[in-house]
């Protein structure tokens, strides 16, 4: 087992019905061995795990609708590629692959939910990796989904070429260090918006703490290059499959902060949230494309892979 003794603790208020955890066991050359279940009311971490002292890990989330795990290749295929960017052992697909597919099942129930897959460097000093994967029922989001959000522009400190100049700060890993992404957010609220569209220095829009960015022009959808350091987004990469359902191209292209003010619509979208449209811009109010939302949202939460 790679999940060290802990200090028992008040549970919290969970239930393994609607709280799924499973531990996945690992080999000492990194190989997953397969999964255990245990009680998410209990602690399961080591405090020396450097997923928990260093942020040194990655992760996925999966969204979940009626109990078919979404994008589950797309998610997988970015977990290996985040495990790669660390230098991780490669994730054994085929036991992640069961391990969330069997929350999925026990989550079943839930019109939508969520399962994360986090991996961590492990237990500082053992050569053993930490692994678990978890499922929740997903918040009710349809007020974000109709009304929209306001987001600020926020300057990331990078400049969009910093996968190819630096790629030791990970832009575009998605690791368990999102300290910054969380504290982008809370600057948001303090400016009197509820999420974040990130800027490079040199001026094009990057992505959201915890969303890509997509924008309407015309027929035209657009999303920022993945290679400016930001995360390929599973639920984009959908949406730009199915655009001709919708009569419209998809284009990957450098956009500007004036390109979203000038934009028919604007979104930023995300595997649980799923399609959230914007409806301000650091404080400047911006129409907003109800129906294909609408749209999108319906087509997101009925696909069946
Ligand atoms: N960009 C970042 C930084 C993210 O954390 C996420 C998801 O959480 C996304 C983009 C959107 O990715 P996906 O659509 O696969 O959820």
């Amino acid at each position: 087992m790679t999940h060290g003794a802990t200090l028992p603790s008040s549970p919290l208020p969970t239930s393994s019905s609607t709280h799924p955890l499973l531990l996945i066991t690992h080999d000492g050359s990194g190989a997953a061995t397969g999964f255990v279940e245990a009680d998410a009311e209990h602690p399961h971490l080591n405090i020396h795990d450097l997923g928990v002292t260093r942020g040194d890990g990655i992760f996925e989330t999966y969204s979940i609708g009626r109990g078919h795990v979404q994008a589950l290749d797309a998610h997988l295929e970015r977990f290996a590629r985040s495990a790669r960017m660390l230098d991780l052992p490669q994730p054994d697909l085929g036991v992640w692959r069961d391990a969330v597919l069997e929350i999925g099942q026990r989550l079943a129930d839930h019109e939508e939910a969520w399962v994360r897959t986090i991996l961590t460097r492990g237990i500082e000093g053992h050569d053993m990796l930490t692994g678990w994967a978890q499922g929740r029922p997903s918040p009710d989001y349809r007020r974000e989904r109709t009304e929209g959000l306001r987001v600020a522009l926020l300057d990331r400190g990078l400049r969009s070429d910093v996968a190819q100049t630096s790629p030791w700060l990970l832009a575009g890993a998605k690791t368990l260090s999102y300290a910054v992404n969380r504290a982008a957010v809370r600057e948001a609220q303090r400016r009197g918006a509820d999420d974040v569209v990130f800027v490079s220095t040199d001026g094009f829009l990057l992505e959201g703490p915890n969303s890509t960015v997509v924008l309407r022009r015309g027929d035209t959808l657009s999303t920022p290059p993945v290679d400016f350091g930001i995360l390929p987004g599973t639920t984009q990469g959908d949406l730009f499959a199915a655009a001709p359902e919708w009569g419209l191209q998809a284009v990957m292209e450098p956009l500007t902060p004036d390109d979203l003010h000038a934009a028919d619509a604007a979104w930023i979208v995300s595997s649980v949230r799923h399609v959230t449209p914007i409806r301000a811009v650091d404080g400047v109010e911006r129409p907003i494309d109800a129906s294909l939302s609408a749209a999108w949202n319906g087509y997101l939460h009925a696909r069946l892979s």
